[in-house]
């Protein structure tokens, strides 16, 4: 429908979790001529407006706007069997109300790559580029069919042991990617290198804090020289010296400051946080969840006892964006919970869950040699669900005590169904959503 798009030059894209799509559409591909609905919000940015969409149900019969809101924005999947329509046509069977927003997304039986999808925004009709399916095994499919960026020569040369160990279509994936990174100190910094590494294509960074000679014991790549300037700016000037072609740019604010969770909410692959302060870690999570973004949150703890190193953990957590992919308070849990609530300018309560663990209690300072192994463990568990051999939430637990073998635990993990945070439908914590 080109002639919808001459007066704007606004892009469309579909963002449903993996969660949503599976198990609305499974159904679907078995019962033809059946449909799917949900709710959807808007993240906008510039000219690409992006329709997120993370509940489906299936119904038999055709959804019509009349029996919605006047002013609800919804999505409707239709799984075509012997009907041949277009998503505009789709679109006027259902009768949107004119104040409505709905998208229509046509999909074929016999090729999911093969779609249509268009969308009504207040009396007009727009085309759909992309759809993206988000979280474990979730993949991206344009319009135009083409999702991997052209590589100059000399990045082929060096990544091929990368692209190699990966496999081309993972590694494209990872290579395509956006990062966002809320904490740039020791850990935080290590992360970025490791990505810068991957391949990568863009990275942003987000640190309120300045760069102090504690910190440079555990930031290989940073320098003397930058002592004294914002983590976040250093950092940055010397991933472009290690990548000259990778995109980065910084932050210098906490995850708590609205310009900072502008950029938290901008489009990304993945939400990374290494931050002690628990406050800012659940606004990360929050907003990963609510922008359908997978969260991966990294933590390091050393305890003595007296002058003997007692125990040294690390604690990973992938945190998928579907709804039981839960956050960092439902899986895992905050040190104090009320203490966190004050700081989110929340009103205080109680909560129902088992023991917090206590991050900050009996720490006894970090290690460059801990935070490598739980940089590299977190890292390749998010290749892990790039990949698609990773479906859910998952939680690596590792442990290191003098002259004993490293332990490791890890598993599945998933949100607690009463979780106020994550579970709460208006999200309240972290603001409304764009539209
Ligand atoms: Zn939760």
């Amino acid at each position: 429908m080109p002639e919808h798009n001459a007066t704007s030059k606004r892009e469309i894209r579909v963002l449903i979790t993996r969660q949503a799509w599976d198990s609305a559409l499974r159904p679907l591909l078995v019962q033809t001529d059946g449909f799917a609905v949900g709710p959807i919000q808007w993240r906008r940015e510039g000219t690409v407006w992006e329709a997120l969409c993370s509940r489906l149900e299936t119904t038999g019969q055709l959804p019509r706007g009349l029996a919605r809101p006047p002013l609800d924005d919804w999505l409707v999947v239709v799984m075509q069997g012997d009907t041949s329509l277009s998503a505009s046509q789709w679109l006027l069977r259902c009768e949107p109300r004119r104040s409505q927003r709905l998208i229509v997304v046509v999909l074929g039986t016999a090729d999911l790559s093969r779609w249509d999808a268009a969308l009504w925004d207040r009396e007009q009709l727009r085309d759909v580029v992309e759809i993206s399916v988000v979280g474990g095994g979730g993949f991206r499919v344009e319009r135009s069919g083409q999702d991997s960026p052209v590589m100059e020569p000399q990045t082929l040369e060096r990544s091929s042991r990368t692209a190699g160990a990966l496999g081309q279509r993972v590694f494209r994936r990872v290579g395509s990617s956006t990062v966002t990174i809320v904490g740039t100190g020791r850990l935080g910094s290590l992360l970025a290198f490791h990505l810068a590494g991957l391949g990568v294509s863009r990275l942003r960074l987000i640190d309120p804090d300045v760069l102090q000679w504690g910190n440079l014991d555990a930031m290989p790549g940073l320098t003397e020289r930058d002592v004294g300037q914002p983590k976040a700016q250093a950092l940055a000037k010397r991933l472009l010296a290690f990548r000259r072609q990778l995109l980065v740019s910084y932050v210098r604010r906490s995850a708590m400051d609205p310009e900072a969770q502008r950029v938290i909410r901008r489009r990304t692959d993945l939400i990374v946080t290494t931050v002690d302060d628990d406050a800012p870690r659940l606004c990360a999570s929050l907003i990963a969840k609510q922008m359908l973004t997978v969260h991966l949150d990294v933590a390091t703890q050393i305890t003595r006892e007296g002058d003997e190193p007692s125990e040294i953990r690390a604690d990973i957590r992938l945190l998928t964006p579907d709804r039981d992919g839960g956050c960092v308070a439902c899986v895992g849990g905050l040190a104090d919970v009320e203490q966190t609530l004050y700081q989110l300018g929340a009103p205080p309560g109680v909560l129902s869950r088992g023991e917090p663990i206590a991050w900050h209690q009996q720490r006894a300072g970090s290690l460059l040699t801990i935070n490598s192994i739980a940089v590299g463990v977190a890292l390749q568990t998010w290749i892990d669900l790039v990949a698609g051999r990773l479906r859910s939430s998952y939680w690596h637990r590792l442990r290191w005590r003098p002259a004993a073998p490293l332990e490791t635990a890890g598993s599945p993990v998933f949100a607690e169904p009463d979780c106020r945070f994550c579970q709460a439908r208006d999200q309240r914590f972290t603001g409304k959503s764009a539209g």
